[in-house]
């Protein structure tokens, strides 16, 4: 896959865009004023894989909370924030790694300068949060709906804001919850400017429909080279977004860590409970890092040869099955002794 060459941001110990991996990050949902919550949700997050973490800043009482969190916690921290231009610029003295915020709703000129000055002088990124859902006024009423050019030119407004401050220390995203606005209006941003692109689809549901939403929206936009850090947004544990945004990446070929599972849709020919059989394997291997490819087929038949990309694999017969590897088989073995056998096959590779 050939990715878009963004310009590098940087977000604390991390970086985005320039040929980086793309990040997985996801928000809080505790309340930011209650420290104890946040950090142990961050370090949660951060279990699972998360690389960058959101919440919301809200007021003065937040702001003190942020530098605590702060303290307490070393991951790339973004404060979200809508407003008030004040708590950005608290938000940049009290060590937070990137701001979220449209200069264009903080009311004025003079408050631009001092959030891009904040920002300067702490070398921390500004993400341009366009959503469709909450379009400037005169722009909604020239296109009639939020649409895919309506969010382009809102971003285009508020990037437009920073760079005559000769600011470009910006990262950019045009979320909507209409997963083909969303993608028009990316592919339309990355063909106009060079600045990494957050991707996500907003307000994309609960967790099954959310799950496919963000991964049609943000999947494809991957796979045509856009985007460098994504957000999975469910009404869900933040860690379910986390591992939805891997399993994104992986479906895509960006992420290649961990075991990738092949398993058939079982059919009249399966013999084997297959079904709880692919979820023990799943569960089994969740913890495993190195990069392969595992099958679990329902029948000795066709089973080896349809899965001949993986690894190593079983197929599941009548009373016994068979282990092999790249689609040559190296064992047979009973079928109750199927899974003990794939697993300690795979701890010797
Ligand atoms: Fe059916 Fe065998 Fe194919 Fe599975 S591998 S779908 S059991 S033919």
């Amino acid at each position: 896959m050939i990715r878009k060459n963004t310009k590098t941001v940087k977000i604390g110990n991390v970086a985005i865009g320039g040929g980086n991996p793309v990040l997985v990050q996801s928000m809080l949902n505790t309340k930011t004023t209650d420290v104890e919550a946040c950090v142990r949700q961050i370090n949660e997050l951060k279990a699972a894989g998360c690389q960058i973490v959101r919440f919301t800043v809200m007021d003065m009482d937040s702001v003190k909370a942020v530098y605590r969190i702060r303290e307490a916690v070393d991951m790339p921290l973004v404060a979200d924030i809508h407003f008030d231009y004040r708590i950005a610029i608290e938000c940049a003295n009290a060590g937070i790694d990137k701001i979220r915020i449209n200069p264009g709703n903080i009311g004025g000129e003079d408050r631009v300068k001092a959030v891009v000055a904040a920002c300067r002088q702490h070398n921390i990124p500004i993400r341009i949060g366009v959503n469709g859902g909450s379009l400037e006024k005169e722009i909604l009423a020239k296109y009639g709906s939020p649409t895919a050019d309506a969010c382009v030119e809102s971003a285009s407004r508020h990037i437009e804001m920073l760079e005559k401050y000769d600011y470009d220390n910006i990262v950019v995203s045009v979320k909507s919850s209409d997963v083909s606005v969303m993608t028009a209006a990316y592919r339309k941003l990355s063909e106009i400017y060079p600045y990494p692109l957050h991707l996500g689809v907003t307000e994309a549901g609960t967790e099954r429909m959310g799950i496919i939403k963000s991964a049609v929206g943000i999947g494809s936009l991957l796979l045509d080279g856009i985007g460098d850090t994504i957000r999975v947004s469910l009404t869900a544990d933040p860690v379910r977004e986390v591992e939805a945004g891997y399993d994104i990446l992986k479906a895509v070929g960006l992420y290649k860590k961990g075991v990738e599972i092949i398993s058939c849709p079982t059919c009249g020919r399966t013999s084997i409970d297959l079904i709880s059989l692919a979820k023990r394997v799943e569960q089994a291997l969740s913890g495993v890092k190195k990069p392969l490819k595992v099958a679990v087929m329902g029948c000795v038949v066709n089973g080896p040869g349809e899965a001949r990309e993986a690894d190593i694999g079983i197929a599941g017969g009548k009373g016994e099955g068979l282990i092999f590897k790249h689609g040559e088989i190296i064992k047979k073995v009973p079928e109750n002794e199927l899974f003990d056998a794939l697993i300690s096959e795979i701890e010797r590779m």
